[in-house]
C-alpha cells in the first residue's frame, strides 16, 4: 500500500505571505471593532477569548496550514472561504448589527473575487451564509441591528484600513509587473541583438573564407563552388559561359627587381583593373599567385576576347608607382568558352592553353580557343 506524503513547499507562494500580513492586520482591526461592540452592548464576557481565537489566533493558524501545504495557494483559497465562515459565525452570533455585518460581508466578498473572480465572490456568500445558518442554529437567531458610536468608528476605519490596504497591494503588484515585463522585454531585445550579430558574424565569415585577403576578390575555392553552378544555370538559358585566364608577364623580374611588396602593389593594380571593367554578374577571383581568372556568364566568345583585350589595354595604360619607380607592367590572358556543359576544368584547361599561346606569342596579348558546341574538342 502506497502512502502519500504532502512534503511541505519550501517557499510558500508570495500571495500566502502577502495575505498573512494583510490578514493579521485587518483582523486585529476587526477584533478590536467586535469587542468594542461586545463591550459597549454588555455582551457575555465569553465572547473575548472566542473573539480572540477568531481574530488573532486563528490569522497565524491559517498562515501555518497554507506554509506547510504541498499546494500553498489551493491551502490559502480554503482559508479563505473558513475566513468566510468565521465572519458569518460571528454576524449571526452578534445579531446582524449592520456596520458589522457590513464590513466582514463586503471585506471577505472583495478578498475572494480578487483571489478567484466571480466563482470566488459566490463562494464567499456561500461560506458566510453557510456561518450565519450554523451561528444562528447555535445560539438562536437574534436581531440587534445597531452599533455604538464609537464600533461604527471603529468599524469605518477599519473598512477604510482594509481598501487602502488593497489598493496599495493592487498598485505594487502592477508595478512589479510591469517592471518584469520592461526587464523581459529588455532581454529579448538584447538576446535579438545577439542573435542578428552572430549572424552578421557568420555571413563575415563566409565572406572572408571566400575571399583573397591580399587583393578581396574571390579565391579559387569560392570559384570552384560557383562555375560549375554558373555553366548549368547559362546553359539551361541557352546562354554560352566564357573563362579570362590572366596571367602577369615576366613577374618574377617585377618581384626580383623591386621587391615583394612592389609585387603585391602590381598585384593588387591588376585587381582593380578586373573589377573596374567587370559587371556585377561576372565572378573575378584571384586563381593563384599572379594569375587571375573571370568567369563571364552569358559571355560569347567575341565579346569575352574584347573584354580581356579591354583588361589588357587597360592594365598596361596604368602604371604603378613603387618609391620613385613608374612600373609598367603587361598581362597575358586565354579565353575559353563553352556553349554546352563540359566539366569545368575542361573549360579552364582551354583558358590555359590559350594563355599558354598568348605567351609563346610574346606576351602582352589575348588569345582565345575556338568556343565548345556540341562534342568536346580535343585540347
Ligand atoms: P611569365 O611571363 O612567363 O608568366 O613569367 P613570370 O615571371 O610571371 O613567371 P611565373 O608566372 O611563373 O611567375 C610567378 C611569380 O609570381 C613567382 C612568384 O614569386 C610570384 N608571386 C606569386 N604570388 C605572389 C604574391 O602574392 N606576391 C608577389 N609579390 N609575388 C607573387
Ligand atoms: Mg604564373
Ligand atoms: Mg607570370
Amino acid at each position: 500500500m502506497s502512502v502519500t506524503r504532502h512534503t511541505p513547499s519550501p517557499q510558500p507562494h508570495w500571495v500566502v505571505n502577502m495575505n498573512r500580513r494583510n490578514r493579521s492586520l485587518s483582523f486585529v482591526a476587526a477584533f478590536l471593532t467586535l469587542a468594542s461592540h461586545v463591550w459597549l452592548q454588555g455582551l457575555s464576557p465569553w465572547l473575548y477569548p472566542t473573539l480572540a481565537v477568531s481574530f488573532l489566533v486563528w490569522p497565524q493558524l491559517a498562515y501555518l496550514r497554507a506554509r506547510r501545504s504541498a499546494d500553498s495557494m489551493h491551502s490559502e483559497f480554503n482559508n479563505l472561504v473558513i475566513d468566510s465562515i468565521i465572519f458569518g459565525l460571528w454576524i449571526a452570533g452578534l445579531g446582524f448589527p449592520v456596520w458589522i455585518t457590513f464590513i466582514l460581508a463586503i471585506s471577505i466578498t472583495m478578498n475572494l473575487t480578487v483571489f478567484r473572480g466571480l466563482p470566488g465572490m459566490v463562494q464567499a456568500m456561500a461560506g458566510l451564509a453557510g456561518g450565519i445558518v450554523a451561528g444562528g442554529l447555535f445560539v438562536g437567531f437574534w436581531w440587534q441591528p445597531g452599533t455604538h458610536w464609537l464600533t461604527t468608528v471603529l468599524a469605518i476605519s477599519s473598512i477604510s484600513m482594509y481598501l487602502l490596504m488593497v489598493g496599495h497591494v493592487s498598485f505594487s503588484r502592477n508595478h512589479s509587473l510591469h517592471g518584469a515585463r520592461e526587464r523581459q522585454r529588455q532581454t529579448e531585445q538584447e538576446l535579438k541583438q545577439q542573435i542578428e550579430e552572430n549572424r552578421q558574424l557568420q555571413e563575415q565569415l563566409r565572406e572572408q573564407a571566400n575571399r583573397d585577403p591580399l587583393t578581396g576578390l574571390y579565391n579559387r575555392r569560392y570559384l570552384e563552388d560557383s562555375l560549375h553552378r554558373e555553366m548549368t544555370r547559362c546553359l539551361r538559358q541557352g546562354d554560352p559561359l566564357s573563362l579570362v585566364l590572366i596571367d602577369l608577364d615576366h613577374f618574377k623580374s617585377v618581384n626580383d627587381r623591386y621587391g615583394h611588396s612592389a609585387g603585391d602593389l602590381v598585384i593588387n593594380q591588376l585587381a582593380s583593373v578586373l573589377s573596374a571593367l567587370s559587371r556585377a554578374s561576372d565572378i573575378v577571383c584571384r586563381f593563384g599567385g599572379e594569375e587571375f581568372l573571370v568567369v563571364l556568364p552569358g559571355t560569347g566568345l567575341e565579346a569575352a576576347e574584347a573584354r580581356a583585350e579591354d583588361y589588357r589595354r587597360m592594365f598596361e595604360k596604368t602604371p604603378v608607382a613603387v618609391g620613385d619607380n613608374l612600373l609598367s607592367v603587361t598581362l597575358s590572358a586565354g579565353v575559353a568558352c563553352s556553349y554546352r556543359e563540359i566539366p569545368p576544368d575542361d573549360l579552364i584547361r582551354q583558358a590555359d592553353l590559350a594563355l599558354y599561346e598568348a605567351k609563346e606569342a610574346g606576351r602582352n596579348r589575348v588569345a582565345c580557343r575556338a568556343p565548345w558546341t556540341s562534342e568536346p574538342q580535343s585540347a
